[in-house]
């Protein structure tokens, strides 16, 4: 098996992974990616999903190779991508790796170690890479949400979301879906529409408004910290609970208009301020579900839109020894530098694992421009 030697390994080719590569490669890095390109994307959102965010959110830190300038080359209408589908979003990736060269090895990293002031990754395949330095742009996956309500619930009764994206299982069934987000409500909708039969919300919260949200005061905050890396932890508890609320009432108190004639249907019930009390299986191999609204669900399957929350213990493929039980956290994030870097030399992590350093935005693609200029440049200066 070859070894083979390079200055940045970055891990997982998501949004955050190729524009950080992008960027370093820019700045004369010698970079090597590896991660299937998008896999989260296309293996973890289901076909038919449309993006939340718009044509302005993009992945160059030069600003160039931007969504726009892709919507433009592609002659691309203004009503084709309002809102982007999920498979006009993967061919722009395509397209910004093109216009980078960017060649991700499509595998996964299986075991990341380091000794001697270097890391050497090996590869499903069995063959190494040696480095200098590396990013951890490892996204969602690894840190699915499971609230402890799964403590009720019965063996096999449920899935997160994230492992649900083939909805044929669903037709002519009943489907209980736990959250109160986009996710919750956009897999209602393509649920109903695969054919289910009946498709029951259950959420804490009120039932969101479906307008247009209002994205635009986010885009300025993000770039503020170019300007100033740290501005988001010095910020006090107050205010960073303000930006959050305020990101969070975005994102959570309102969902996309084009979704609401979707899920406003006969047979998708909404149980809004709710919990479930008990459940239980079924002799027929359907689970009965009690709500503390009084109301007993008959379902198939339950579905957990319980989002996502990072927890670096999660990431079982970071050696025990020599990062995993070396790595600072709090609160199961990494604690990092302005820069992105952890207390480990050389070692970076961006995107949602570095929302409690940089602010909820690095969970959005809004934020790769902003993070892969900062660790572009923090990578070319380190020795
Ligand atoms: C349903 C849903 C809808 C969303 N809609 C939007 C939206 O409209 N707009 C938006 O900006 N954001 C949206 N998001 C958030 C979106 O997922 C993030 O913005 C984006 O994925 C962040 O990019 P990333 O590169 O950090 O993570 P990811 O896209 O998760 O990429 C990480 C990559 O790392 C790879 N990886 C992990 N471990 C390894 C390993 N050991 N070896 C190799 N590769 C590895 C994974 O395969 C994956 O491809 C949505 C999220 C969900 C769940």
């Amino acid at each position: 098996m070859g070894k083979e030697r390079t200055e940045l390994l970055v891990i997982g080719a998501g949004p955050y992974g190729i524009a950080t590569a992008a960027y370093a490669k820019h700045l004369g890095v010698s970079v090597t990616v590896v991660g299937k390109t998008l896999d989260f994307w296309k293996a973890n959102m289901p076909r038919g999903m449309f993006l939340r965010s718009g044509p302005d959110w993009h992945l160059d830190a030069r600003d160039v190779a931007t969504f726009a300038a892709y919507v433009n080359m592609r002659g691309i209408t203004p009503e084709q991508i309002k809102p982007v589908p999920l498979d006009t979003f993967l061919d722009y990736a395509s397209w910004f790796m093109g216009q980078y060269d960017l060649r991700p090895l499509p595998t996964l990293v299986t075991h990341l170690t380091r000794s001697n002031g270097t890391y050497s990754a090996t590869l499903d395949d069995g063959s190494q890479i040696r480095a200098d330095k590396v990013v951890l742009s490892l996204g969602f996956a690894w840190f699915k949400h499971y609230p402890e309500l799964i403590n009720k619930l019965p063996e096999g009764s449920y899935t997160h979301t994230c492992n649900v994206v083939d909805f044929e299982f669903f037709r002519d069934k009943r489907v209980l879906i736990v959250g109160g987000r986009q996710s919750a409500f956009e897999w209602a909708a393509l649920i109903r529409e695969k054919g289910a039969d009946e498709v029951y919300v259950t959420h804490r919260h009120p039932t969101p408004q479906f307008t247009e949200p209002d994205w635009s005061w986010v885009q300025p905050m993000v770039r503020r910290t170019l300007e100033d890396h740290g501005w988001w932890r010095r910020s006090t508890d107050e205010a960073k609970e303000k930006i959050r609320q305020d990101f969070w009432a975005v994102g959570r108190l309102t969902l996309e208009a084009w979704l609401g004639s979707r899920v406003h249907q006969a047979n998708i019930h909404i149980h809004e301020k709710t919990t479930i009390v008990t459940a239980r299986s079924l002799a027929d191999g359907t689970f009965e579900v009690s709500l503390n609204d009084d109301t007993t669900v008959n379902a198939h399957h339950i579905i957990l839109a319980t989002g996502y929350v990072p927890n670096m213990q999660n990431v079982g493929f970071l050696d025990r020894q020599t990062i995993a039980r070396e790595l600072q956290t709090l609160n199961g994030s990494p604690t990092l530098s302005t820069e992105f870097r952890t207390n480990l030399p050389n070692l970076y992590v961006t995107g949602l694992a570095a929302v409690q350093d940089f602010g909820p935005f690095f969970g959005f693609t809004v934020a790769c421009p902003v993070a892969a200029r900062i660790i572009g440049e923090a990578v070319s200066q380190s020795k």
